[in-house]
């Protein structure tokens, strides 16, 4: 397609921007399934001056915006998405700053930042608070979204406050009390996390080093995180008799559903809320593999399952 006949190219809303843009962008290489069609548009914002801009302009014009982490917890639809997607890959949303003066107690992180490296930097800091996340994949702005955690705890234990750049371009500020951390969920206004303050506290090198050792190992051990997977398809669900959050992955186990598979897509044999993909698979086949796997493990156990896994399609927020 020329930039004329493109459904965004003949419009104004990125020419005189600091930003890179790449029209009819295949998306699988920045996905962990690594399949799925292309964006529209994907637009690197160099500045954020630039984003703000960017993001007023597509909110005047009705064109859909999208922010992409480190697409670890999405799918992408075959036939790709409309509009806008960004990426925050320049240098100016990556940073990583330790409190100047005094004792550490805060790092100031950017949301397009690797959280996987900045766990590495602060724990050679002999700073603790995100060890817990050790071996999730995603951008700061990812986790913080997702609220991503498990078993040891979750990226808002640590949060003090979180910068958003909202669609109308505007940048706010949210601190702690006034953001809802729920299981695999925060209650921050659409938008995109630029920044975030985490609280953390110096500990003792050999223990910290320790205790990041057997988050690490555990987490190998119960996950396949070799495979092509956005990790948990499904939120635990909460058992209706005690109130507690039951594993999603022993309930789908329980419903003989281990190994199920449509087309390239199969519900993993090490944890049953691993939904991965062989090569040739289409994003549609997890799509309806995601699908009957709630079906039949509501048919099978009465409990209802709800996606964690962000599915993106044409035409839908
Ligand atoms: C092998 C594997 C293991 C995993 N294990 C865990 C686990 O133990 N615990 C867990 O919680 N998760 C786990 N996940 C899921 C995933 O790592 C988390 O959900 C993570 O937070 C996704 O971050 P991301 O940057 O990749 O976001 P993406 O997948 O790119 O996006 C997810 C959602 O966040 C939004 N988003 C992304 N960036 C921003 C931003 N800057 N501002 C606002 N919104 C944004 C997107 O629009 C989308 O709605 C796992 C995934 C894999 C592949």
């Amino acid at each position: 397609m020329t930039m004329a006949t493109h459904p965004l190219g003949s419009t104004t809303l990125f020419a005189d921007l600091d930003v890179s843009v790449e029209l009819d962008a295949p998306l699988a290489q920045h996905t962990w399934y690594g399949i799925g069609g292309t964006a529209d548009a994907l637009v690197r914002p160099q500045s954020a001056e630039a984003l703000a801009t960017l993001l007023r302009r597509c909110s005047r014009n009705g064109v859909r915006v999208r922010i992409l982490g480190e697409g670890a917890n999405l799918l992408v639809a075959d036939d790709g998405v409309d509009g806008v997607v960004i990426r925050l890959d320049a240098p100016c949303f990556k940073g990583l700053q330790l409190n100047a003066d005094g004792p550490v107690t805060a790092v100031r992180v950017g949301g397009g930042r690797d959280l996987g490296k900045t766990i590495r930097e602060t724990t050679a800091a002999g700073l603790a608070g995100l060890e817990p996340l050790i071996g999730i994949p995603a951008t700061i702005g990812g986790a913080i979204r997702m609220n991503a955690g498990g078993k040891y705890g979750s990226i808002g234990d640590t949060v003090q406050s979180v910068g958003v750049v909202e669609w109308d371009g505007e940048e706010r500020v949210y601190d702690r009390a006034a953001i809802r951390f729920e299981y695999r969920h925060t209650d921050l206004p659409p938008g995109i996390v630029t920044w975030a303050v985490l609280a953390l506290q110096a500990a003792d090198p050999v223990a910290l080093r320790a205790r990041s050792k057997e988050i690490s190992e555990y987490k190998a051990s119960v996950q396949p995180l070799a495979a092509h997977s956005a990790g948990c398809m499904y939120k635990n669900p909460v058992h209706p008799a005690t109130g507690n959050r039951i594993s999603a992955g022993k309930v789908i186990d329980d419903a003989g559903l281990k190994g199920t598979r449509i087309g390239g897509a199969l519900v993993s044999q090490q944890h049953g809320n691993f939904i991965v993909v062989e090569p040739g698979a289409r994003a549609a086949d997890v799509m309806e593999l995601a699908a009957l796997v709630a079906d039949e493990t509501f048919t099978r156990t009465g409990v209802r399952l709800e996606r964690e896994v962000v599915f993106w399609r044409r035409g839908e927020a």
